[in-house]
């Protein structure tokens, strides 16, 4: 039944605009109407087989999305299974996930974990480490006061010190300082979150037994370990730090490659910590486009090339080739270099020796490192524009591409 011309109005406008921007106005050529006559219309929103256009007619649709829509639009199982499947496959693979909650970035994974560790636990305080970054969210934006066991200062401003004196800091690899803070008042702290490899002050490895002696101390305290995976995540091995280490957190925050590119976030955890969470339980947490069909296929698909591909032997040798050619033009040259490298990660730090705090990091980071910067931007390398920024290697980077890293590297070493 022929559409009234009175009623396609808004269908005619967007159309003009459509055909200013893309040829014909469609992006595949069927589309425009030209075999039958007439504008075509917009939908607003489907569902099932009918259509309701910008014009606000409901129609019955026999195209069905030219073929796909064999159930019909936005059929509510397909939508679930898509989350259900990206949910699926993380709970399959990181060693901590019996139950996930999908989100939109690291910053919201981080930030539910919190609360959901101070909802669980009724307890308010919870612990950082220097360096450590966790997304922006107000009690994690947090830098350590003077001495060890002071409460946290705001690290921008807009958060209140209120918050911020909710968090302490203490410097990585401490494990003295740990221990003494859980002494004066382990019976208050909701959560311990932590980077395992902290990866935004260059990167730092944890010292034989850290990682453990915070497993320890949190299961003792009823404190709520939490990984912030959202770096290492899918990057190091399929279940992460984790994985590798055996030291398994309550929950995990996971970010950027979970989302292949599109923005999604994800925690999880023991189920019945996520069981605190609404609607089954009294911590609230939700988002508009959590869990949304385009992210979550996205995500999908990149966690499922990393099973077929299984890099992760090939990246750290890789990983550790140029490790060992940046270490050798560095003693040739008499330069101070560490280069802490994990898998597909790897830092240039310019000091005497391994740097395992922030402290010693920001040390290490006036020195040469602009020069070096410049030197492989001019050499055709790009690393990352900050010594606190992790440089990553990726399954596109060929042998080839090494080699070529490697020489233009070394030369721009060899040239400070
Ligand atoms: N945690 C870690 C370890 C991160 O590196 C980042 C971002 N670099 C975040 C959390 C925040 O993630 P997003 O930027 O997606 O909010």
């Amino acid at each position: 039944m022929p559409v009234p011309l009175a009623r396609m109005q808004r269908s005619e406008e967007l159309f003009a605009k459509a055909l200013q921007l893309i040829p014909g106005g469609v992006n595949s050529p069927v589309r425009a109407f030209r075999s039958v006559g007439g504008t075509p219309f917009f939908t607003r929103s489907a569902s099932g087989c009918r259509l309701t256009t910008v014009d606000g007619r409901e129609l019955i649709d026999f195209v069905c999305t030219w073929g796909p829509a064999i159930h019909g639009h936005n059929p509510p199982d397909v939508r679930a299974a898509i989350a259900a499947a990206l949910a699926e496959r993380v709970a399959g693979l990181v060693p901590s996930v019996e139950q996930v909650r999908m989100c939109n970035s690291g910053t919201e994974a981080t930030m539910s974990a919190v609360r959901l560790a101070r909802g669980a636990t009724g307890r308010s305080a919870i612990v950082k480490f220097a360096g450590c970054y966790h997304g922006h969210v107000d009690s994690l934006l947090v830098r350590a006061g003077s001495g060890a066991l002071t409460h946290g200062h705001p690290d921008s401003a807009g958060i209140p010190p209120a918050v911020a004196a909710e968090t302490r800091v203490l410097e990585f690899n401490d494990t003295a300082a740990v221990e003494a803070l859980f002494a004066a008042e382990g019976g208050r702290l909701a959560a311990v979150i932590v980077e395992p490899y902290p990866a935004n002050c260059g990167l730092i490895l944890p010292q034989p037994g850290f990682l453990e002696t915070l497993r320890r101390l949190c299961t003792a305290h009823g404190t709520v370990l939490i990984f912030d995976e959202v770096m290492t995540g899918f990057r190091l091995a399929g279940g992460g730090v984790q994985e590798l280490t055996g030291v398994i957190p309550d929950l995990t925050a996971m970010g950027k490659i979970i989302g292949g590119g599109l923005p999604v976030g994800a925690f999880g955890g023991r189920r019945d910590l996520m069981q605190h969470l609404a609607p089954v339980g009294p911590v609230y947490q939700a988002g508009t486009l959590s869990g949304n069909p385009l992210a979550m296929a996205a995500g999908i698909a990149a966690l499922d090339r990393l099973q077929q591909e299984q890099p992760y032997a090939r990246l750290d040798a890789m990983g550790a080739r140029l490790r060992d050619a940046l270490l050798a033009a560095a003693r040739e040259k008499g330069l101070p270099l560490q280069v802490p490298q994990t898998g597909s990660m790897f830092a240039l730090f310019f000091a005497d020796s391994t740097v395992g705090n922030y402290t010693q990091a920001l040390a290490s980071a006036s020195r040469h490192f602009k020069a070096l910067f410049h030197g492989a931007l001019e050499r055709g390398i790009y690393l990352p524009p900050s010594p606190f920024e992790t440089c990553f290697l990726s399954t596109a980077h060929s042998d080839g591409d090494l080699d070529a890293a490697i020489e233009g590297l070394t030369s721009a070493l060899k040239a400070l």
